[in-house]
């Protein structure tokens, strides 16, 4: 299931992107069956029986529940995540570019709910920062409560996958130690279109992903280049804290950053930044200036 939250005449509503002969659709997940609710975190917390629940309701929704795609707003599946956790220098030749060495454990790092932004909504460049990036990432979002979880065991706690958009500001990132400065501004965490459920995903580590700006191609990679794959990632977080349903772990950025080209290419008003992920969608957002 390709699980989107929607706004249709000012409500947030929880959906189902379906592709049919007649375009794209939403099925209000709700209106197909009025048990399930109508936003995502209270959705993901029923766990696998939520969504088998789900997609029970959707084999007989009424044609009441289904509206074509154009006809509302997409925001990002998970409007307000709990926690953004966000890895670094996960893929060896970013950290060349980087002038990093490779990292001995994960190096993970917080954006915060300020930074999220849906679909085709604009990533805002602070007048304050001369360096604006973006990183194209995979993102894996919790579906239950996890703690100490082996990495064997792991990706039964994902709920699903997203594409996401690490957008950096290089100055403030690089001024101190610690980097969640310059990847907290916000509108920097860019993620959707949809939560792409994980039975869609058979491996989450064979992903082609790829971002472009203005349809050049500025990243190209498969996710089978991470350095700690995404259940090692989530046995090595979940050591240290519990995660919850709706949680985001973005997976790290393969090279072709704008920091790592010669020159520098920084995110400028006008662009649009395309990441696309195989089996995980496109996500488009347009760049413009702070007011
Ligand atoms: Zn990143």
């Amino acid at each position: 299931m390709k699980l989107v939250t929607f706004v249709q005449n000012r409500q947030a509503r929880l959906g189902v992107l379906q592709t049919t002969a007649n375009g794209d659709v939403v099925v209000d997940l709700n209106k197909a069956e009025p048990s399930l609710p109508t936003d995502m975190i209270t959705f993901l917390n029923l766990g696998v029986q939520g969504r088998h629940h789900a997609a029970a309701a959707l084999a007989q929704a009424p044609a009441g529940a289904t509206v074509p795609l154009a006809s509302v707003t997409l925001k990002a599946p998970i409007p307000r995540p709990g926690k953004i956790l966000c890895i670094g220098l996960n893929y060896k030749e970013h950290a060349a570019e980087s002038h990093e060495e490779l990292p001995k454990y994960p190096v993970v790092f917080a954006k915060y709910n300020n930074c999220v932004i849906g679909p085709h909504e604009p990533i805002v460049l602070p007048k304050i920062s001369s360096r604006p990036d973006y990183e194209g990432e995979l993102a894996v979002v919790i579906g239950q409560r996890a703690k100490n979880v082996a990495a064997a065991d792991a990706l039964d706690y994902v709920a699903g996958y997203m594409c996401f958009n690490d957008v950096s500001a290089r100055d403030f990132q690089h001024r101190t130690s610690q980097w969640t400065i310059g990847k907290s501004f916000d509108t920097f965490a860019p993620m959707g279109p949809a939560l792409v459920t994980a039975d869609e995903i058979t491996d989450p580590q064979s992903l082609d992903i790829k971002l472009s700006i203005n349809g050049e191609v500025m990243q190209s990679s498969n996710t089978r280049q991470m350095i700690f794959p995404v259940a090692g990632l989530i046995a090595y977080i979940t050591s240290v804290m519990t995660l919850e349903p709706g949680d985001v772990i973005a997976t790290g950025t393969p090279s072709g950053v704008g920091a790592g080209r010669t020159p520098p290419r920084w995110l400028r008003p006008g662009d649009v930044v395309r990441v696309e992920i195989a089996g995980v969608g496109v996500l488009e957002n347009p760049v413009v200036a702070e007011a």
